[in-house]
């Protein structure tokens, strides 16, 4: 497994795979766990050659975010990327990707405007922007993100389709432990008490998964049973919203549809976690779809 630190490097070494391999990409900030490397392991099935990047993107930080003390951990790192067969990782200098007189931005629009791009403004214009660079310097390739941040993933299919960009983007199921917590780099930062009370954000989109299957369709009830849920938790939620799963937006009135988008981002102590699912497809976790 060959650890690349320099921008041009990389893309001369990406260009060079090319020639024999087709490339799958796993654009990550590191601290990598088993979603991690689900992903990873979707992409060599679908490519030759997989290549990872482990970069904590500052743009994509707000003021009072985790920038400073966001998990990093290189050497564990290479460690599970050579696990699974990862042929080359780009790990670039913090400046690297951005030079200081930088001006470009990419920037989606409504698909940003709800959810987490509601309470993180400019997070997503950060995603966007560097995942941009990413697929510059790795060029035609198959993209793997996780659902786990599902308005993230459609951020990407968007910008990737507008912007003709030659990348085929893939989106792998999330990856729970066994007792439903999605995994998270930042569940290393819950203490016990917190651990157990992060399983309200799962049960609760459980409970939500149930109704719609039960024939619920009312957005405001199954998102009343998620804030019930969290509330008995004892978790702060930031937002619930139940929401087309395309588009992200909300519902005039009943769900119409096959599926919706059930979303969450709550507060257990100091640590804000995420996780979703999709009301009216069965909840699987990826071991069973065998995607690893
Ligand atoms: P991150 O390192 O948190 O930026 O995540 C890198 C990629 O891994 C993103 O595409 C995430 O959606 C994905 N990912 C993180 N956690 C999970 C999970 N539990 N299941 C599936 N994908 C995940």
């Amino acid at each position: 497994m060959q650890l690349i630190r320099d921008v041009n490097e990389f893309q001369r070494a990406t260009e060079r795979a090319r020639q024999t391999a087709r490339l799958g990409f796993v654009p990550t900030m590191g601290a990598l766990h088993e979603g991690h490397l689900s992903l990873m392991r979707l992409a060599a099935q679908r490519a030759d050659r997989v290549v990872v990047s482990i970069f904590v993107n500052p743009t994509q930080f707000g003021p009072n975010e985790d920038l400073s003390r966001y998990p990093r951990d290189l050497e564990s790192d290479l460690g599970r990327c050579r696990s699974v067969g990862v042929d080359l990782v780009f790990a670039p200098e913090p400046g690297a990707m951005y030079a200081p007189n930088e001006r470009t931005r990419v920037v989606v629009s409504e698909l940003t405007r709800g959810l987490c791009g509601a309470h993180r403004p400019g997070h997503f214009d950060g995603v966007s922007t560097v995942v941009a660079k990413l697929f510059a310097l790795v060029g035609p390739c198959v993209a793997v993100f996780g659902r786990k941040d599902y308005q993230q993933l459609k951020v990407i299919e968007r910008m990737t389709r507008d912007l003709f960009l030659p990348v085929e983007v893939i989106g792998h199921p999330i990856v729970r432990e066994p007792d439903g917590l999605a995994q998270s780099s930042r569940n290393r930062y819950l203490s016990s008490e917190d651990r157990e009370r992060a399983l309200g954000l799962s049960r609760g989109l459980d409970a939500a998964n149930r109704a719609f299957a039960a024939g619920q369709r009312d957005p405001a009830r199954l998102e009343g049973l998620v804030r019930e849920i969290l509330r008995h938790a004892g978790v702060e939620a930031e937002y619930v919203s139940c929401v087309d799963s395309e588009e992200l937006a909300p519902w005039a009135g009943a769900i119409d549809a096959p599926t919706a988008l059930l979303a969450v981002a709550a507060f257990v102590g100091k640590t804000r976690l995420i996780d979703n699912c999709l009301l009216g497809e069965t909840l699987v976790d990826s071991k069973q779809e065998g995607a690893g």
